[in-house]
């Protein structure tokens, strides 16, 4: 099947994108990589459309050291980010889940800032800029405004951002000495979408805990967090099954993901505290 599009627009710069995207009064979309939404155009799930390509936004690209933050620039490429030694030193959890993210071709094109604005509840960033404690940049006609990422994800490829906006850039807290962070997963074969996915993150502070592929967004499960915070493994993974609600489809039965969201629990928990099974 042909994509439908609505016409398409290079934008020379940010301010030039914002512009495109005000004037087009909601029928426009941001293309970044493309990965997904040509895919969705290509199944007539998104038409009609202005598509306002921001590919060549340079400022939108790269990792900056901010201090306490490293700054990720929303058209940095997976590839990018996991090759990146800011990321590796400072959010190593980033540059894993790039392991793991569908395949070399996709990686090479996909860009962070993408799989967070579409908001997939089975991609492993969403779940990980949450685990993390992310800080989102997001421009827009009235200026820049930040978000925290708690605040972010608003359901099932839903998030804050408003259609004339674009997310600019993620900041995420450096790790501090000794964190550790860990991304657990279970997929059929290597590079598809996980059937379910956790992010264990510890920090002095306590443990930070976000699932992806068992509900319609990645949530914090802060019951479980609060077991893990008082050293009680089991209730955690209890607690855990207990507070997500996955669905069933044709890859796993909810009652297979709650299963294995506390295997993926005690996982990431054994990796932590180097017990490897
Ligand atoms: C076969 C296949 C397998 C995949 N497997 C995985 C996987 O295992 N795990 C995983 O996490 N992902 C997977 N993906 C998704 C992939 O990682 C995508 O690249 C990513 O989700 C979207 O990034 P993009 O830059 O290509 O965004 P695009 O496709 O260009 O855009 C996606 C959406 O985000 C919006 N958008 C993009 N950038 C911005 C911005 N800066 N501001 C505002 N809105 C914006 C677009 O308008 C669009 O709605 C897969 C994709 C495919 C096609």
């Amino acid at each position: 099947m042909k994509a439908s599009v609505g016409g398409y627009a290079r934008a020379t710069d940010l301010q030039h994108a914002i512009t495109l995207l005000e004037a087009a009064d909601g029928m426009a979309r941001v293309l970044a990589g493309g990965q997904s939404l040509v895919a969705a155009m290509n199944m007539r799930l998104s038409t009609g459309d202005l598509l306002v390509d921001i590919s060549r936004l340079s400022e939108l690209r790269g990792v900056t050291d901010e201090g306490d933050t490293i700054r990720i620039g929303a058209l940095t490429r997976h590839v990018d980010v996991e090759g990146n030694a800011l990321v590796r030193d400072h959010a190593p959890l980033l540059a894993d889940a790039v392991k793991v993210i569908a395949h070399a071709a996709i990686r090479n094109r996909g860009t962070i800032g993408g799989a967070l604005a579409l908001a997939d509840p089975a991609a492993e960033f969403p779940a990980c800029v949450l685990a993390l404690g992310a800080t989102l940049h997001v421009m827009g006609s009235d200026g820049e405004r930040t978000i925290a990422v708690e605040d972010f994800f608003q359901g099932l490829f839903e998030t804050e951002l408003e259609p004339e906006e674009i997310l600019t850039a993620i900041s995420i807290p450096k790790a501090e000495m000794g964190e550790r962070q860990v991304l657990q997963e279970v997929t059929r074969r290597s590079g598809d979408y996980a059937l379910a996915g956790l992010c264990l993150v510890k920090r002095q502070g306590g443990h930070r805990v976000t699932m992806l592929s068992v509900g319609e967004q990645p949530e914090l499960a802060t019951d479980a967090m609060a077991k893990l915070d008082d050293g009680d493994i089991e209730g955690a993974i209890v607690s855990l099954r207990a507070e997500i609600d996955p669905p069933s489809d044709t890859k796993a039965s909810a009652k297979y993901r709650r299963h294995i969201a506390g295997v993926l629990l005690r996982r990431a928990v054994d990796q932590v505290t180097g017990d490897a099974r």
